[in-house]
């Protein structure tokens, strides 16, 4: 048996945070009410906490780059206020219609694995024993080749994404928010 440890992989916005198109100033970061909790949950279960997040913002030139920083540690800094804990941010700042070339192509962008790749070779994870969870099927699809198990959730975009059964992916299971994702996660052997 290796080191390796186990993670949970989370979506950011429609998942820890209300889907709000390409927020762009913190008081447009607003939290659901049990997402502190949840993170504290799979803390306390001895899970990584990583957050990958597409943010084409960046490629599109709606939102400067280092603003995603800035929403990331306000994110981490209201996270430690609960007694919760994000362990890294991951974050795919390309798209296929980047203004610049150079943020056209990429392997991260999901539902591409190269986010949870790339975590796992930092951190030392175990994805085949790891968890995502999103609100879109592209997150979940990004786990998929590494035998990462996901949870879709209702949030944000869920509820649409439930009815587009053909982008349903194999093994993954549907509830209603982060708070019952956190605890589906915690009764699994
Ligand atoms: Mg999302
Ligand atoms: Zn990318």
């Amino acid at each position: 048996m290796s080191g390796l440890r186990r993670a949970v992989f989370l979506d950011r916005d429609g998942t820890i945070i209300e889907e709000a198109g390409y927020p762009d100033r913190l008081d447009r970061i607003l939290f659901y009410p049990f997402s502190i909790d949840a993170v504290r949950t799979l803390n306390a279960g001895g899970f990584v906490v990583v957050v990958v997040t597409n943010q084409s913002g960046i490629a599109r030139g709606i939102v400067p780059e280092p603003f995603v920083g800035e929403a990331h540690h306000y994110i981490s800094d209201r996270m430690r206020g609960g007694g919760a804990r994000i362990d890294a941010f991951y974050y795919c700042r390309h798209h296929p219609d980047a203004i610049d070339p150079a943020l056209r192509g990429c392997d991260c962008r999901k539902p591409q694995p190269g986010l949870m790749r790339q975590a796992a070779a930092d951190l030392g994870l175990d994805l085949s024993r790891s968890f995502v969870v999103g609100d879109r099927w592209k997150d979940l699809g990004a786990g998929q080749p590494d035998g990462i198990r996901g949870v879709l959730v209702r949030t944000g975009v869920g509820r649409d994404q439930e009815q587009d059964t053909a982008e349903r992916v194999p093994g993954s299971i549907i509830v209603d928010d982060l708070a019952a994702a956190a605890a589906w996660i915690l009764r699994q052997p």
